[in-house]
């Protein structure tokens, strides 16, 4: 899951808001680590400052004395810097979004040939140029949601207040909190909680918001089929403290465990244990349903994230690599329950179990709490390509004995819906069946 971004705004009645968006988009930077932004607007200005690198390095006290103003958004990134400021003939205004446009190739042709230029090959320009095209900002969005195919969520600051939509099937989260006169949107919930912010609603598939003054109005709803959460949120993407779509992550990732436990009826284990992070609500969930204790077996080197997140298939499984040790006095001579979120090619799984195995461990048993993953994202949320899917390639047996463990299972797809506690149609499913959200 590469291509993640999160997005932020903050509207208050009375007070500066550059703090907080710094804090929001601190806490939303497990979406995106290679980019981060915030604008503001005061003195008929927007004002702007993105860096490379996380937020907690690069933002300097100096920079956000610089971004004055009771109203702004924020952006953490893997792709590119956002936002970014378009001048139009509706005013300057600053753009930021997450997701991905499957057809921006030919929308970028089409405004090409009809005489537009482009200073840069990055969807947010684009996005921003959809925008621009109309008489005013609304019909701007509804023009974009109208046209762009394709998972995002997006954050626009104006003169006025921030314009916030999500895509029509609502594929990427966006969440609305609030506090005293205070209004902010967000990829997840958990940037509201270090504000001291209540959760107000998420926003729905195709809702185009506005915040402003006159406090919090829905302009309108581009009619969708039904909705698409992203299943992949509350496995993997999503932090363990928010709650999408009413659903707390955590809820969602005990339940996984617990239904793989219920599965495992003869299970007879030492301990089991996470790989963290993803993998901790899970074995929580095991631990909780099996009464098998739970156990920590590897130790998150704190020093080992660089500046970025590496995009290369290659480093990332090096940083996996490096950065987990393995605390051998709770493995050697053990059979362990060793629960993660996915298996994409398995290599990962594959350093973990050795690992386990070369400390040790007398039988490593790898429970996953999503189905075999046997498709790509078709929305673009993720780069992965069938050939590097083990699932694919590979028999659940065949997969086992690739990553070296004394056994192996992964969630059904039932069991994995009734997890999340959602309907499976209002679920995207589609790297789990193969099939699109638009031939449910
Ligand atoms: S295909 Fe998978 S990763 Fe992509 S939106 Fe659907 S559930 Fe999420």
């Amino acid at each position: 899951m590469e291509e993640n971004c999160g997005v932020f705004g903050l509207f208050s009645a009375d007070k500066q808001v550059v703090k907080d968006i710094y804090y929001g988009i601190f806490k939303l930077q497990h979406r995106g680590q290679r980019y981060c932004g915030i604008a503001t607007y005061s003195s008929a200005d927007i004002h702007i400052i993105t860096h490379k690198g996380f937020v907690r390095h690069t933002f300097t006290e100096e920079d956000l004395h610089l971004l004055k103003g009771a109203v702004g958004i924020g952006h953490v990134s893997l792709k590119d810097r956002q936002p970014v400021i378009l001048i139009s003939r509706m005013g300057k205004f600053a753009i930021a979004f997450s997701g991905n446009i499957l057809n921006s190739i030919k929308l970028r042709n089409q405004l090409k040939n009809e005489g537009h230029s482009f200073s840069s090959e990055t969807d947010i320009e684009l996005l921003g140029k959809l925008i621009s095209y109309e008489k005013d900002f609304l019909n701007g969005m509804i023009r974009l949601s109208e046209k762009v195919k394709g998972a995002y969520s997006i954050v626009m600051l104006t003169k006025d207040g921030i314009y916030a939509a999500r895509d029509p099937y609502g594929f990427k989260p966006l969440i609305l909190g609030k506090k005293d006169g205070s209004l902010a949107v967000s990829s997840e919930s958990r940037a509201f909680d270090i504000l001291g912010m209540e959760i107000l609603r998420d926003v729905e598939p195709g809702e185009i918001i506005f915040i402003s003054k006159k406090g919090l109005n829905t302009l309108t709803k581009i009619k969708n089929s039904q909705p698409a959460f992203c299943a992949f949120e509350w496995a993997y993407t999503a932090s363990i403290d928010s709650v999408i779509e009413g659903i707390p992550v955590i809820r969602a990732r005990e339940n996984f465990g617990k239904k793989l436990a219920e599965k495992d009826k003869n299970m007879s284990a030492d301990l089991v244990a996470p790989v963290p992070f993803s993998g901790i609500g899970c074995a929580l969930g095991y631990h909780h349903s099996s009464g098998i204790p739970y156990e920590e077996v590897f130790l998150i080197d704190r020093f080992a994230s660089r500046s970025y997140t590496p995009l290369t298939q290659e480093s990332r499984d090096e940083e996996a690599r490096i950065k987990l040790s393995v605390i051998k006095e709770n493995v050697r001579g053990k059979k362990i329950v060793l629960c993660d979120d996915s298996i994409v090619r398995g290599t990962q799984i594959q350093f973990k179990v050795m690992e386990l195995k070369n400390a040790g461990a007398k039988e490593v048993h790898v429970r996953i709490a999503c189905p075999p993953l046997v498709a790509p994202c078709f929305y673009g949320i993720s780069t992965r390509s069938y050939r590097e899917l083990a699932a694919k390639k590979f028999s659940v047996d065949g997969i086992r004995e690739r990553i070296g463990a004394d056994s192996l299972k992964y969630n059904t797809l039932d069991d994995f819906i009734d997890a999340i506690g959602l309907h499976k149609d209002h679920l995207c499913l589609s790297c789990f069946t193969g099939k699109r959200v638009e031939e449910r």
